[in-house]
């Protein structure tokens, strides 16, 4: 029982998923936490929040030198925004196959920004790209006594 235990528990991994300022604006935050409960990970930590300019330029630094930079930073902080953290077993590419491509033209129906914006710049979501910035984003956007470990009853059901 013991390996089986252990293997389960290296693929948890464990996402900052973002309610942008468009989706809460446009009434959208309870129909994107239900994709997210609905599939089955775990919410660890929630919050709404206006964030301030310097946290929105850490978040986003790897995108500093981009022309959109400053729209982006604008955009990020123009509202608040919902904080997510959620943990799984592969929930970092899970979320953003739920998410969708960036561009929402792009992304497929049944996703996120599919189903539910137009335009790169109003994608109402974000999700981070890789289990390292998972946890990166979390630790940037969450103290340590905001995020709750909690065993939901409904895990023998999603799991054999
Ligand atoms: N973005 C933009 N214009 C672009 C590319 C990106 O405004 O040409 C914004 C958009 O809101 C996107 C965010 O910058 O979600 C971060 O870009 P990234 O490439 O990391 O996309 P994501 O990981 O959000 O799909
Ligand atoms: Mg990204």
């Amino acid at each position: 029982f013991l390996p089986h235990l252990v293997a389960a528990m290296v693929e948890v991994e464990e996402t900052y998923i973002m309610i942008k300022p468009d989706g809460v604006q446009r009434g959208l935050v309870g129909e994107i936490i239900s994709r997210f409960e609905k599939k089955g990970f775990k919410l660890t930590g929630l919050k709404l929040f206006q964030c301030p300019k310097e946290l929105a330029q850490e978040h986003y630094k790897d995108l500093q030198s981009k022309p959109f930079f400053p729209k982006l930073i604008d955009y990020i902080t123009s509202g608040p925004v919902v904080c997510m953290a959620w943990e799984g077993v592969g929930v970092v590419a899970s979320a953003r196959k739920l998410i969708g491509a960036t561009n929402p033209l792009n992304a497929e129906p049944g996703t996120i920004r599919g189903d539910l914006a137009v335009q790169t710049g109003r994608n109402v979501v974000h999700g981070s790209d890789s289990p390292e910035n998972g946890k990166r984003e979390i630790a940037l956007w969450f103290k340590e006594e905001e995020l709750c470990e909690w065993a939901p009853v409904q895990e023998p059901w999603l799991k054999e």
